[in-house]
């Protein structure tokens, strides 16, 4: 089976994870974890970065951290991965679903601003959503497959309209927008180091962020708030969020090859968009504008999405649609869902992604192109 993004593990794993279960640091306290957080901050240009269990935790303490509270809204587009969402929920706030942008698939940003002007009252430095007077706290973009809507635009809205920003930047570890990398354009950022990203700790997480306070209270929250090295004395509810030692060691591995493996990406974006271009309805997406995308993950667009689908499955080349839109989820259709036409239900039946593996050859790149064609 081809798969559609698998782990690369082709650098120092090995010695590390060794490492650590030679010397018994194998648990949440270890040198691997800071090492890991030291070279997230320095290649995301953030000051702090906080290692996590995985990203949605990541994305559940940031929003926490952001103030957002029970019965708030946080603003979130309608094409992501259900984790962004589920992250809201477990705060007891609840999303405001935006419909996103037929090109890029991110957050459609007129229509925020519209949402923003027709539906809500600012009043002391907060956001009201008219309809029922509750505070609409943050809005919290997600980079869709490493690609970026226009961020200066958003941070002027979010700041206009008194919104805290967090960005799930799970997606988008090698991504820039004029140069500067995701995850330090919100007050707090979140990665994700799962199976299928472009570096992987098998589960994994992180918050990045400039600001120190923030920084402390996640690394607080995520050990089970204890504030006594030597006593079990906790002032919160706390969690247990944080990663191991162990992966934190394959994570310090994988950030050494996460250059190339942006190459690799790249070039692998390139080949598929100078093969398929041309190729009965074909449509590539569109990267947002002063955006430099780690193209993670190859998906295109097509009226023939379920016949492609098929060929490529039974021809054992794993081939997938894009998420199902977060308001046709069955416990999220009684939440907002602000839209003019639902594009997203449009891109949710003509997107497939195909695979796209760091280490893919050209000869199997060939293959699936080959089967695609046989399509039209
Ligand atoms: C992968 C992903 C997450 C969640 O990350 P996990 O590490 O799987 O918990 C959140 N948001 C988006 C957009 C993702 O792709």
């Amino acid at each position: 089976m081809l798969l559609l993004s698998a782990p690369n593990i082709a650098g120092n794993e090995w010695k590390y994870v060794q490492e650590c279960l030679d010397t018994g640091w194998v648990s949440s306290v270890g040198s691997y974890v800071t090492r890991f957080e030291n070279v997230l901050a320095d290649f995301s240009s953030c000051k702090y970065a906080v290692a996590t269990s995985n990203g949605t935790t990541a994305l559940h303490i940031a929003l926490l951290l952001a103030g957002v509270k029970e019965r708030d809204y946080v603003i979130a587009p309608n094409v992501t991965f259900v984790a962004s969402i589920n992250a809201i929920k477990y705060t007891g706030a609840d999303p405001v679903l935006l419909d996103v942008d037929a090109q890029t698939w991110q957050m459609d940003l007129d229509l925020l601003e519209e949402f923003l002007e027709k539906e809500t009252d600012r009043r002391n430095g907060e956001l009201f959503y008219i309809k029922d007077g509750r505070t609409i706290r943050c809005v919290m973009p997600v980079h869709v497959l490493g690609n970026l809507c226009d961020m200066d635009r958003l941070k002027e809205l979010a700041q206009r309209f008194h919104l805290v920003m967090v960005e799930d930047a799970a997606e988008s570890l090698g991504t820039y927008y004029k140069g500067r990398h995701t995850g330090g354009f919100g007050l707090l950022g979140c990665f994700s180091f799962n199976g299928n990203k472009i570096v992987t700790t098998g589960g994994g997480g992180a918050i990045v962020t400039d600001n120190e306070e923030l920084k402390q209270k996640a690394r607080h929250l995520t050990t089970q708030a204890k504030c006594d090295p030597f006593e079990y004395i906790h002032d919160e509810v706390g969690y247990n969020y944080r990663l191991v030692n162990v992966l934190a060691a394959i994570g310090v591995a994988q950030m050494e090859l996460l250059p190339s493996f942006i190459r690799q990406k790249k070039r692998i974006d390139a080949f598929y968009r100078k093969e398929l271009s041309g190729t009965g309805d074909i449509r590539f997406q569109q990267i947002g504008r002063h955006a430099d995308c780690n193209c993670w993950l190859f998906t295109f667009m097509t009226s023939k999405q379920k016949e492609v689908l098929r060929v490529l499955n039974d021809n054992h080349m794993q081939a997938r649609p894009l998420w199902v839109p977060m308001n046709q989820l069955k416990m999220l259709r009684d939440d907002i869902y602000y839209t003019r036409d639902d594009r997203s239900r449009f891109i949710h039946q003509y997107c497939l992604s195909i695979p796209c593996s760091t280490n893919i050859k050209d000869v199997e790149m060939e293959a699936v192109v080959e089967k695609i064609k046989s399509v039209y």
